[in-house]
């Protein structure tokens, strides 16, 4: 899910790199139906998914010499996951749109390869529920979480005493509060170490990605969010870390290359020879560490918030980034505002203490016009 974007592309990369080991049965993507026509003919899936469906029949007539069934819109992705030839669901759509299809793809007890964290900030109990009810296996593909899991393996999460969550404090990192009133997408979208999607990179930027990473490790570890704490570690070499009770700390490090994350997930509990590049830590020569500045990332502490709060807030923290990113990705508000937007919405929203499935759906739809109104 995803195969378009930045996740999808890398996905792919790494089954083409092993064609003897990984198929692609389907392959979904939102729009960018150019990219995904490519990959179809390249990686020949059974089918191809288009989420947006005034792009069916386009789609139908460039794939009509190739025996692939065309779908489209966002049910039929839904469907398609959980179809009996597949293993493994890689989940990369971006934002909110990745909660249903990963809930169906849980149900039909496939593994997941989960990048889209947002599916996890919004409505992680219910995902941790349905994972457990149906025994699947849900793979962290985020680099931080992908270097906790690996520094997990072999140990008891009962000894764990410290998540250490590295970010890189993105493109604005020494900028002072002045300087950031006036950034532009431009600006943000200049990250120093990942080459990521838009959306990501604003989050990232406005340190909210780093925030949903928290509220990803909350739930994908089952650590309370009080013992997990985020430093600032500009090189990306050390993709996070796990303190144990004896005061060990295990980190996993690495090139910042998301094939090795997604590989691993994929290939876990095994690891396979690639020749992707290498850290070089001679060059790299120092690791450095920082706390985290949130007095110029709010979005850190509001997502702390959310889940001091729980219930819904998370879900409503996630809508109303949504709203805030896209505005300020169009030119539409400031950078610090976007946190101004969200905080509002916070406190506006009502708030449901133990939130069904059907409340996480209206609570997105509330919390995304209650963040309109806050511009
Ligand atoms: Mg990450």
């Amino acid at each position: 899910m995803g195969s378009t974007g930045s996740i999808g592309t890398q996905t792919l990369d790494v089954v083409r790199a092993y064609p003897d080991r990984y198929g692609v049965y389907a392959l979904c993507a939102h729009r960018s139906i150019d990219r995904l026509i490519a990959q179809a003919r390249e990686f020949k899936p059974e089918v191809v998914c288009i989420a947006d469906e005034s792009l069916y029949e386009p789609l139908c007539q460039a794939l009509a010499d190739m025996p692939v069934k065309v779908w489209a819109g966002s049910e039929a992705i839904a469907q398609v996951v959980t179809m009996p030839s597949i293993n493994v669901v890689v989940a990369a759509m971006v934002g909110y749109a990745g909660l249903k299809p990963t809930i169906e793809a849980i149900k039909a007890g496939k593994t997941i390869a989960l990048a889209n964290k947002e599916t996890l900030v919004v409505a992680g109990e219910i995902i941790c529920d349905l994972a457990i009810r149906h025994h699947t296996p849900i793979l962290p593909v985020d680099s931080e979480h992908s270097a906790i899991f690996q520094s997990l393996v072999g140990e008891d999460k009962s000894e764990i005493e410290k998540i250490l969550l590295t970010a890189s404090g993105g493109p604005f990192r020494t900028f002072s509060l002045d300087q950031m009133r006036t950034v532009t997408a431009a600006d943000a979208l200049k990250h120093p170490n990942w080459d990521m999607g838009a959306k990501i990179t604003i989050d990232s930027a406005s340190m909210m990605n780093k925030g949903f990473e928290v509220i990803e490790a909350k739930w994908l570890f089952g650590v309370p969010v009080e013992k997990i704490q985020v430093l600032v570690h500009p090189q990306s070499i050390v993709h996070s870390a796990v303190q144990f009770t004896d005061g060990a700390i295990k980190a996993q490090l690495g090139a910042p290359d998301m094939r090795l994350p997604i590989q691993y997930a994929l290939s876990f509990p095994e690891r396979l020879q690639s020749d992707f590049p290498r850290a070089d830590l001679f060059s790299i020569g120092a690791l450095t560490f920082e706390e985290p500045d949130l007095a110029r990332f709010p979005n850190l502490a509001l997502a702390y918030e959310a889940m001091r709060r729980g219930g819904n807030m998370p879900c409503v923290l996630n809508a109303a980034n949504e709203v805030a990113n896209l505005a300020f990705r169009e030119g539409r508000c400031g950078f610090l505002q976007m946190s101004d937007i969200i905080e509002k919405t916070m406190n506006q929203a009502a708030f449901i203490p133990k939130p069904s499935y059907e409340d996480y759906v209206a609570t997105d739809t509330d919390a995304r016009r209650i963040a309109q109104n806050n511009f």
